[in-house]
């Protein structure tokens, strides 16, 4: 037998899509390495089971009322679920605990998301081992460690006037970058959240973090330095497991994939802003008209949600709805990575989520970024000034920018130029993950580090 079927990980996900997405993939590497998996999960954004039949599942209450999530804003839900899931957590794994000994493999450690800010301190207060994975890059959290650094400088809060300056501690970043300057109203929220991050992860047996050595080895080197804890980056995670189905709690409208065969190589902009950032009618409207006048066919995620009304799509004039569907396809929901990586596909206007980026990245598509929140900002400015796969849409959500941006980046040569430096990363990304490569040598090394566990 396995040694390691004998050890059973605790894997627990956030509940936003990103993170949920991340963990399972996770779990599919360890179960794949001989580990039995149980995911504690939130009722919220509950996973279904039935997608997952070799994993265990436990659901804990989080008094979140579903119909009502989106009107809390990210920052009050996510201070919310942190709040309401801490006891109910703590009963889960206490009982898992003591009926431990049964048919049931022994529990090897607990795996939870960096967002969770008590799962580490519960972890041991009942004498389990605790990693937490990180599903953000590890830039981000580089800055998140030198806020305070930030906050002494002068550059928080973030001022209109000094929005585009250099960050002088932190090059390529402008202070426009920095977490809070995408939230300039709630910057304490964001420094809460993200000392708490910081503060899990001191206290964890290691971090596990969706990012890969040759894409952020300084970042990685610098986190090792200041936090003292091993970093495991076992990215790009999604390339582990090619033939996985999907862990999207969303329905995917696959009718999108048929439509990409009918068009030409590299010829359509793919636009999804993930699925949290909301968009007002007006940038809606503005988005539309940028995406008819650049004359490029488009693949568009309006996922309901996405914009103040939920409705909107619906209620849209039909004639509107028509004019764009000559030119292009609008979806609630698309296989995101399948879309990546069909050879129709020729730019991603993001909104700079890590995963989108990672998996934009997975398949050597250059990025047009339109940063909203969080990491974002930072994720971003690698794309277009470190990696320089992408460029930011600048000059604001305006319709002649959208079209300037768009064709820029599938009818002109600076386009082609980025394509190929975008290409040549995807390759390394696609070594990591091989036999051998440095994102594959990190997983053998976390689960050494597992069953090191006593
Ligand atoms: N996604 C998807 N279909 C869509 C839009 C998004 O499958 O139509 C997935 C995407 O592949 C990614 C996740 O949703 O894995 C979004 O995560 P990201 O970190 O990019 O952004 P967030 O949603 O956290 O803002």
């Amino acid at each position: 037998m396995n040694p390691r079927n004998n050890h059973r990980l605790i894997l627990f996900p956030h509940p936003f899509q990103g993170h949920m997405n991340s963990m399972i993939q996770l779990g599919r590497i360890l179960h794949a390495q001989g580990f039995s998996i149980t995911i504690i999960h939130t009722n919220f954004n509950a996973p279904d089971p039935s997608s997952h039949p070799h994993f265990a599942f436990r659901s804990i209450p989080d008094g979140i009322d579903q119909s009502k999530a989106s009107t809390l804003g990210i920052g009050n839900l996510l201070a919310l679920l942190d709040v309401q899931c801490a006891v109910p957590f703590e009963e889960c794994l206490r009982e898992m605990v003591s009926s431990q000994g049964g048919d049931a493999a022994p529990i090897a450690c607990l795996i939870s998301d960096s967002l969770f800010s008590f799962t580490c301190s519960v972890a041991q207060s009942l004498k389990v081992h605790a990693l937490v994975m990180r599903t953000g890059g590890a830039a981000y959290l580089y800055v998140a460690t030198i806020l305070p650094v930030l906050k002494e400088k002068g550059y928080i809060p973030v001022l209109g006037s000094r929005s585009e300056e250099a960050v002088k501690e932190f090059p390529p970043l402008l202070v426009k970058d920095i977490p809070a300057g995408l939230d300039p109203q709630k910057p304490e929220a964001i420094f809460r959240i993200l000392d708490n991050l910081i503060a899990v992860i001191k206290d964890s047996s290691g971090v596990i973090i969706n990012t890969f050595e040759e894409l952020e080895h300084s970042d990685l080197e610098s986190l090792r330095e200041v936090l003292s804890v091993p970093f495991f980056p076992i990215g790009p995670s999604h390339k582990f497991c090619v033939t996985s189905p999907s862990s999207s709690s969303q329905a995917e409208d696959r009718n999108c994939i048929s439509w990409l065969d009918k068009q030409l190589p590299k010829s359509v902009i793919y636009v999804s802003f993930g699925s949290l950032a909301a968009t007002s009618e007006a940038e809606m409207l503005e988005i539309a008209l940028g995406l008819a006048d650049s004359e490029q066919p488009f693949l568009w995620v309006v996922r309901s949600g996405s914009v103040c009304d939920p409705e909107w799509l619906e209620k849209s004039p039909s004639h509107f709805l028509k004019a764009l569907e000559g030119r292009g396809k609008i979806v609630k929901w698309a296989p995101q990575k399948e879309v990546l990586a069909h050879p129709a596909v020729g730019a991603f206007w993001t909104h700079s989520g890590w995963n989108s980026t990672l998996e934009s990245i997975s398949e050597g598509v250059p990025m047009l970024c339109m940063p909203r929140f969080a990491d974002q900002g930072v994720n971003a400015r690698y794309v277009s000034d470190v990696w320089r796969i992408g460029v930011h849409l600048n000059g604001g959500l305006e319709r002649e920018n959208i079209a300037r941006a768009i064709k820029r980046m599938l009818a002109e040569r600076e386009g082609e130029e980025i394509r190929e430096r975008a290409l040549v990363l995807k390759e390394k990304a696609s070594v990591s993950v091989r036999q051998g490569g440095p994102s594959y040598q990190a997983l053998d090394a976390l689960v050494s580090h597992i069953l090191s566990f006593k």
